[in-house]
């Protein structure tokens, strides 16, 4: 994989949208209130495209 999904953390919101989508890349930090790139590997890359494609501020992008 040549790309790595980045969350804009003072664009997220926490609505955890990602995490239900891609649980085994994003994780939601409850104490700071965003969600974080825990495993950028964790899953194949439809299915990040997909939490991107979910999240309604859309804070989460693709970093070469
Ligand atoms: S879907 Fe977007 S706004 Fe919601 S927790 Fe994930 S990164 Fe934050």
């Amino acid at each position: 994989m040549t790309r790595t999904p980045m969350i804009d953390e003072t664009a997220c919101i926490g609505c955890n949208a990602c995490v239900e989508v891609c649980p085994e890349v994003f994780v939601l930090n409850e104490s700071l209130g965003w969600a974080m790139v825990m495993f950028p590997d964790g899953a194949p890359e439809e299915q990040i495209q997909a939490a991107m494609d979910i999240c309604p501020v859309h804070c989460i992008t693709w970093v070469e």
